[in-house]
């Protein structure tokens, strides 16, 4: 099972209720979270999550309704006993960014790891259960999106096993993946282990105007996460003038990849209500869902 949790919904400026822009994805205990805004940390308390296992922050880009959280979180989970490394992800400028603001979080009892990302390439890091998938997507200053896999074991077969005589002593190792050579026998997982099942798919993309590669990144997700900073298709100048979408955009592309639910998220501090604009992504996209603050969601495999 993995946990998603949207830990704050608010683009640009926090209003009463809405924290600025993250979420935070759990699984086996492991933690991953995406971008920092202003009131994560609250969030994270209400939620009681533990902060402590927070192994990998990614960071879309540098606009600080994304960013301006980190220093207190980095202190909140050094008081919370965490001594393994912290590894952050994010474009280029990463490293000046956290140097600075690491001025005011000086002493930390964990490592950092700074992956900064350059050009517009697309990028690939593995981090625990976690297989990160990147995007450069278009927003005016460096912006990527983030599509997450958690890949699902292949089931294991006694019957199988036992038709190919595979020693008993192999099984568990063949299970986790290994091939054992013995003599001139080579035991493979294949002897064992069922086909390949489809895991679970987490896709985040804000802040950015709508693209094909988008839609191919992130096709047939279980979750796409994605800004919706207006809600009225009015607005539709502005999102183009300040490189965000509306509603209705993020729909389309939530429609065109064939994803299983759209969360909307990142509002215009100007649109009190979202929910009263729903209808706007509903008509092209029906399972859309108005991020708030600390929505949460589990989701297992299919079988
Ligand atoms: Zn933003
Ligand atoms: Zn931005």
């Amino acid at each position: 099972m993995l946990d998603v949790c949207l830990l704050g919904c608010g683009g640009s400026m926090p209003i009463p209720g809405r924290n600025l822009t993250a979420m935070i994805v759990s699984y086996q205990g492991r933690k991953l979270l995406i971008d920092c805004g202003e009131g994560t940390q609250v969030s994270l308390k209400i939620l009681g999550w533990k902060i402590r296992n927070i192994d990998v922050i990614l960071f879309t880009h540098f606009h600080a309704d994304h960013i301006a959280g980190l220093p207190g979180l980095l202190l909140t989970i050094a008081n919370s006993g965490r001594l393994e490394p912290i590894t952050i992800i994010g474009p280029y400028g990463l490293i000046k960014i956290v140097t600075g603001l690491k001025v005011i979080a000086p002493v930390l009892p964990y490592s950092i790891e700074l992956v900064e990302l350059h050009g517009k390439e697309k990028y690939f890091q593995k981090i625990g259960y976690f297989n990160i998938n990147i995007l450069s997507v278009d927003h005016g200053i460096p912006c990527f999106a983030y599509s997450i896999d958690v890949q699902r074991n292949r089931k294991f077969y006694r019957e199988k096993a036992l038709k190919n005589k595979v020693p008993l002593i192999f099984w568990s190792k063949l299970q986790k993946g290994e091939e054992i050579k013995q003599g001139d026998k080579l035991y493979t997982p294949d002897m064992v282990l069922g086909h390949g099942r489809r895991g679970l798919k987490i896709s985040y993309c804000t802040d950015s105007r709508p693209g094909r590669e988008l839609v191919e990144f992130v096709k047939e997700s279980d979750i796409f996460i994605c800004e919706g900073m207006y809600g009225d298709d009015e607005k539709k100048h502005k999102a183009i003038s300040y490189k965000h979408m509306i509603f209705s955009e993020a729909a389309v592309i939530a429609k065109e990849a064939e994803v299983e639910e759209l969360w909307l998220t990142h509002f215009s501090p100007s649109m009190i209500e979202p929910q009263a604009y729903i209808e706007n992504a509903k008509n092209i996209f029906k399972n859309t869902i108005i991020g708030q603050d600390r929505y949460v969601k589990s989701i297992n495999f299919k079988e």
